[in-house]
């Protein structure tokens, strides 16, 4: 499972911006792996570089000395629309010169092909065959004067998941849909401001956290300051799967520090699924803080039996087959010494097509593991995702097409324990109404597009009602 970008944007007088934003992009890096790119504004000209590749493949000090100016917008890029290929990076500039903007975009705009038919019509022109692209054109298009005009404009005709950075010439804007259902938040540096997907991007920059931006609010940074403009927001549809694994543990969305909250899903699976075991591990890196709650709760001693190359996936070298064929083996290394003849508890964050988690069991097996009990913080995953996320179609979930007793036996697990939607939000101590919950429930915030996918999908699972979240 991919989540689909990172964000960040500074506005500050007497600072190398670009320096600062490529620090945050590295900062983001797990949001988004496949290209990344840097544009600013000097308040005549705008600056762009983008390349595929990591934030430090991308980047080095000549292309950032070419990005000068006292505002830019930065973006980490895994592709959720429009395919992976170099003109799809962003930063994305579109128009000419004072009438000109350059955009960021984590989500997915569920409605970019009829409004892509309607633009084209009227003239516009695509570089590019992503959503954002969409989104600058909309900006554009507006009869309004002011950019904030321009851009709630676009805002009532854009229906899906938008955290968007856009700068123009001398002003920066920050701006999340009506459903909030990416994160992004506003700080401080020095004398200026940073907007952020996360707020551990702000940490290591040294800037200070103000707010998080509302759902369906525009944040605009100008010489004259910061404004603040409210449009209208309903419903709310936080993605909770942000807290499963997306966002990085030390970063606070909705308020909510995700480290306690991770432990918290790993104490509720120990509340919910217990079993005799002699060690608990968490999967390395996502599932660490439940696996350190599952040991908490249960009193079941904690160890690591996989050792994780952090680097791995972090080239764009391609490996030959028979590298390939390790599959799991690249990513993770046992420790036999460790395993030899335990009965093991292992913690991760989700099972989205059964692909690894087969390969995992298999590997503590082979290493002397005498039983494997699996504990999942995610809820079975059985729709998939419109708003910004590359899960996978409904026919590639394994908990679409099997039951939790099936996926146990497919994943060659002793036992199969998903952490219930109510256990869930109880360990994110936030009220149940503002999340997303659709890939568990199939009750998508933004109905009317995807009732067709919607009743394929009931009619295929109603079949297979009445199961268990667990399988002994
Ligand atoms: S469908 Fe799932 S992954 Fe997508 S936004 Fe909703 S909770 Fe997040």
């Amino acid at each position: 499972m991919h989540e689909c970008c990172g964000v960040f944007g500074v506005y500050a007088l007497n600072e190398d911006v670009a320096r600062l934003t490529f620090f945050a992009l590295f900062a983001l890096q797990h949001r988004g792996q496949e290209s990344a790119g840097i544009a600013t504004s000097d308040g005549k000209n705008l600056h762009v570089y983008t390349n595929m590749g990591l934030v430090s493949q991308v980047f080095d000090e000549d292309s950032l000395s070419q990005l000068t100016g006292h505002i830019a917008i930065g973006h980490n890029r895994y592709s959720t629309r429009g395919s992976s290929r170099v003109t799809n990076a962003q930063p994305i500039v579109v128009g000419k010169g004072s009438d000109s903007l350059a955009i960021a975009h984590n989500g997915n705009i569920i409605n970019a092909e009829h409004l892509h038919e309607e633009l084209s019509g009227q003239g516009y022109t695509f570089r590019t065959s992503t959503d954002t692209e969409v989104i600058a054109n909309l900006v554009l298009s507006s009869p309004d004067k002011s950019w904030v005009d321009r851009i709630r404009y676009a805002m009532h005709r854009l229906q899906g998941a938008y955290s968007l950075v856009i700068m123009t010439n001398d002003g920066l804007f920050g701006v999340r849909d009506p459903l909030g259902v990416r994160p992004l938040c506003l700080g401080t540096i020095n004398n200026g401001w940073v907007i952020a997907s996360e707020t551990c991007a702000l940490n290591h920059i040294g800037a200070n956290f103000l707010k998080e931006i509302e759902p369906g609010e525009i944040v605009s940074i100008t010489e004259n300051g910061v404004d603040y403009y409210q449009e209208k927001s309903g419903k709310r549809a936080v993605c909770i799967f942000e807290y499963i694994y997306f966002a990085r543990p030390d970063s606070v969305i909705n308020g909510r520090l995700l480290y306690p909250a991770r432990l918290a899903m790993g104490e509720g699976l120990a509340e919910e699924h217990p079993v005799d075991a002699d060690l608990v591990m968490g999967v390395p890196d996502s599932a660490t803080a439940a696996g350190i709650g599952y040991s908490h709760r249960s009193n079941i001693p904690l160890g690591e039996g996989l050792l994780k190359n952090r680097y791995v996936g972090r080239t764009f070298i391609e490996p030959d087959q028979r590298i390939r064929d390790l599959g799991v083996k690249l990513k993770f290394n046992p420790l036999p010494e460790m395993l030899d003849a335990k009965r093991m508890v292992v913690v991760d964050d989700s099972i989205v097509r059964g692909t690894t988690t087969p390969q995992v069991v298999k590997m503590l097996k082979r290493a002397g593991v005498k039983e494997v009990h699996m504990r999942i913080c995610a809820p079975p995953i059985r729709y998939p995702c419109f708003f910004g996320v590359d899960m996978a179609t409904r026919w590639e979930l394994i908990a679409a097409q099997k039951t939790v007793p099936e996926v146990r036996d497919f994943i060659g697990a002793d036992s199969l324990g998903h952490l219930s939607i109510d256990g869930l939000i109880k360990a994110v101590a936030l009220p149940r109404d503002i999340f997303c919950l659709a890939c568990f429930t199939g009750n998508y915030p933004i109905p009317v597009q995807l009732e067709m996918d919607k009743l394929a999908l009931e009619t295929m699972s109603a079949g297979q009602q009445g199961r268990s979240n667990s399988s002994e």
